[in-house]
């Protein structure tokens, strides 16, 4: 165990030059003692957890803070541990942090009523949005608890697991961590889904290596040309996670072929600079044609809303097989993968300062990457009744994504099956009430329209203020829209 922790200093002094290490190791001192004699259900003794849970921690380079807290996240819970005693021991912050990662793992988000679900989902936000770091332990808490699942009951591996799928997944998507995103949905899949994972790992198998085989040609020769530029790369394939790979093949247009999914393997190149992205992207052309049609995604000049950048492009690989090419910066690989949790570490880089002040600010800095989690609070000090609150969580927040430009570039992140109604009232509310009708890609379309991802929207406005039409209510999906419209009409409806 000493061997183990050792390494996890070793960690985080690669990263963190400065780190509070009588902290840490004084927290693992606490730790140590407080969960002294109690085992785990796999036999190993229970401290293995919490310092697994700091190693995740560490490897998403956290500050002193989280990593404390996280060696001592179970201490109130497991061990009876006051909170005060935290206090007085470790100060405000980490007693904090260990409180709130003890209030929202009491709270069960699956598995029980609506009701009981909204209030449990409301506490949770509420923690948060105090101290976004609360979320990265409580992750980090589910990520090895994930790993080490086996040891469970079947009931609650299932629920576990279920839970992780239809919370824990999309809340580390939401804040960028795409990395522990696909972890956790890999991780819960044959728990919930057993005979669709042993369907789909059995098919996938052939399928993964044949594309990898493709691509090894062309790691080969990309990186030739790139060499002979003088641009550093590191190429790598990416492959597709098993459950987002079932998702797109349970797809109607997909149907289970497997000829139809060209990013079953990607083709992933790292550089240095934001220039080298554009050079290495002509460099890919150059070599093999890109398929017409598909135009590449530029997600480095139009980010997506919770910070994903890359560009994207499909090419026809050796023997006329498309391969998806992803590129990007080291830089910009970091924080796709590890969101939030890197952004200060980059930061920091920069601003030269290394101390743990730097590093958690980079928490606090006003962020578009958390602006959801403030917007749901907001929501639900509006007193809205649990039904719009509900909703809200289970629509805007937690389901799919798409993301449509305006007609001036600007990127706009609306739930799956949105329409141009919803994006206006996403623009503005004033939008809203002058649409009089929409163009998609410059093609009038009719105002349900499902807008699709990188669709361009423009609001042909009305001269004068109109007022919303119920038949909207048919189709709008977010919370937004229906409330304007709503409101409106329930004016209309006093009026006359
Ligand atoms: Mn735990």
């Amino acid at each position: 165990m000493e061997e183990e922790y050792k390494k996890l200093v070793t960690k985080i002094k690669h990263y963190n030059p400065n780190p509070n290490l009588e902290l840490v190791s004084k927290a693992w001192e606490f730790a140590k003692l407080a969960h002294y004699g109690q085992e785990r259900l796999s036999g190993d003794p229970t401290i293995s957890h919490p310092l697994a849970v700091t190693h995740i921690l560490a490897d998403w380079k956290l500050d002193s803070i989280s990593i404390a807290s996280g060696l001592l996240h179970d201490t109130i819970e497991d061990c009876g541990i006051k909170k005060e005693e935290l206090v007085d021991e470790f100060g405000e912050d980490v007693a904090n942090l260990v409180d709130g990662v003890t209030d929202i793992s009491k709270l069960k988000l699956r598995g029980s009523k609506d009701e009981e679900f909204v209030d449990n989902l409301r506490k949770m936000l509420l923690v948060m949005a105090k101290d976004l770091r609360v979320v990265f332990v409580r992750l980090a808490d589910r990520l090895h608890n994930m790993r080490t699942l086996e040891f469970l009951s079947e009931e609650k591996q299932k629920r576990i697991a279920r839970e992780t799928l239809e919370v824990f997944a999309p809340l580390a998507e939401r804040l960028g961590i795409g990395e522990v995103k696909s972890e956790l949905e890999d991780l819960a899949f044959p728990y919930v889904y057993p005979d669709e994972y042993k369907k789909v790992s059995e098919l996938s198998k052939p399928q993964y290596k044949k594309a990898e085989d493709h691509i090894k040609k062309m790691k080969r020769v990309l990186h030739k040309k790139l060499g002979i530029q003088g641009i550093r790369a590191k190429i790598h394939s990416r492959k597709k996670h098993l459950y987002s790979l079932w998702r797109k093949l349970e797809r109607s247009e997909i149907n289970w072929d497997f000829e139809k999914i060209q990013d079953i393997v990607a083709l992933r190149i790292l550089v240095e600079t934001v220039e080298n992205c554009y050079t290495a992207l002509g460099i890919v052309h150059n070599t093999y044609k890109p398929v017409p049609q598909i135009a590449i995604s530029d997600f480095i000049s139009q980010p997506k809303p919770n910070g994903y950048r890359s560009i994207h492009t499909k090419v026809f690989g050796p023997g006329d097989r498309i391969v998806e090419v992803q590129i990007a910066t080291f830089e910009m690989y970091e924080e796709n993968e590890y969101g939030l949790a890197s952004h200060w570490y980059y930061s920091l880089m920069k601003s030269g300062k290394a101390s743990d002040k730097v590093v958690e600010r980079g928490f606090f800095a006003p962020t578009e990457k958390i602006n959801w989690v403030k917007q749901l609070v907001d929501w639900q000090k509006k007193e809205a009744d649990s039904d719009e609150f509900i909703r809200a969580v289970k629509f805007d927040a937690l389901a799919e994504r798409i993301f449509v430009f305006s007609p001036k570039g600007d990127v706009f992140d609306l739930p799956i099956n949105a329409s141009p109604v919803d994006y206006a009232f996403a623009v503005h509310t004033d939008l809203g009430a002058y649409i009089k009708a929409a163009k998609v890609n410059g093609k009038m379309i009719p105002l349900s329209y499902k807008l699709k991802s990188s669709d361009v929207v423009e609001i042909i406005k009305s001269k004068e203020k109109r007022k919303p039409s119920h038949d909207w209510l048919e189709f709008v999906v977010t919370t937004e829209a229906r409330r304007e419209i709503e409101k409106h009409l329930r004016k209309e409806g006093l009026k006359s």
